[in-house]
């Protein structure tokens, strides 16, 4: 087998002059396919400069094998460390499950536009997840539940293929219980085990009721998802401007110069990724 580059090597990554120094502290592993990574930027001053909003993303760096764009999948309020949730898809992030805590990355960041947390202020919010879409979901949920008293009702709703997929359920009940949430889980292809709902995730809408003068969505999955759920939330009465999603494109740069995320004339690293879903459905290409 290949062997992995020496990331507990600190000159490594003295070849990167882009971003924060930062060192992997923790990892959880979540599922086969992905883990979390808490990762703590060096120097005091570099972690108090690292501030970011919900639906923000870094390009974060193994040096020597290259950069990938993640979620931020933490509070924003929380100073110690970062939370990233990677999915082992390819080359770097294939590599990153291969790393060890000690290991030494690089956080360029935050990047991207953010949920409007500020603009959902007196409102319900219905936060929808398809797979590992609950992992750009997390820093809006850590979000309300530390402002919880300037929102009406919250409910999450996450669909997963199959029961082995579900990410953060250890994390489920507190959410339900401290944060006061309703929050609904369906999956696919249940196996013997699973006891609970069947289906895809727009069955859970049978279970809920939603005021549609007075809710925002934040909608976060693949395309093909957030499709049929705008589709769905725009039929019962929400208008598109109050649903956002993510939209993940395959990018480079993070800074609009590699054209490699482009949507028509939209850069989605720039002017995204997180977008109101009457833009997105404007963008030629977009869905
Ligand atoms: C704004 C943004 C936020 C993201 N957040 C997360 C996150 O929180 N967690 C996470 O695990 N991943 C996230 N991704 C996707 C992640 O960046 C890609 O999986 C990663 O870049 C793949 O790099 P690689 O070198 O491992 O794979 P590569 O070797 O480059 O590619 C392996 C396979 O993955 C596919 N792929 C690569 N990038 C993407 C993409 N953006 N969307 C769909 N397929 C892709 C390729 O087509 C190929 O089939 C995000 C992407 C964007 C743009």
């Amino acid at each position: 087998m290949e062997r992995p580059p020496d990331f507990n090597n600190k000159s490594l990554l003295m070849q990167t002059e882009k971003g924060f120094k930062s060192e992997v502290i923790n990892i959880v592993k979540l599922t086969a396919q992905e883990k979390l990574f808490q990762i703590r930027i060096l120097g005091s001053c570099e972690r108090e400069k690292f501030t970011f909003l919900p639906g923000q993303f870094v390009m974060l760096e193994l040096p020597g094998c290259g950069e990938v764009p993640i979620s931020i999948s933490s509070s924003p309020s929380n100073r110690e460390f970062i939370g990233l949730c990677v999915r082992k898809a390819g080359k770097v992030t294939g590599m990153l499950h291969r790393l060890e805590p000690g290991a030494m990355v690089g956080i360029r960041g935050p990047l991207g536009t953010h949920f409007p947390m500020q603009k959902m202020v007196g409102r319900n919010i219905l936060l929808i997840a398809g797979g590992l879409g609950i992992a750009p979901l997390r820093s809006p949920i850590y979000w309300v539940n530390e402002h919880r008293s300037e929102y009406k009702d919250i409910t999450i709703l996450y669909g997963v293929k199959e029961p082995g997929q579900i990410l953060f359920d250890y994390q489920f009940e507190e959410w339900r219980k401290i944060y006061d949430l309703n929050l609904l889980t369906i999956v696919q292809n249940p196996d013997e085990n699973w006891k609970g709902k069947v289906g895809l995730i727009t069955e859970l809408f049978e279970d809920i009721s939603i005021d549609p003068e007075d809710t925002f969505a934040i909608v976060c999955g693949p395309p093909v998802m957030f499709k049929f759920i705008c589709a769905h939330l725009a039929d019962i009465g929400i208008p598109r401007q109050r649903m956002f999603v993510s939209l993940e494109r395959r990018m480079h740069c993070g800074m609009g110069k590699c054209c490699r995320c482009n949507v028509g004339s939209t850069f989605t690293c720039l002017d995204g990724p997180v977008f109101d879903y009457w833009t997105v459905m404007n963008l030629k290409e977009a869905i």
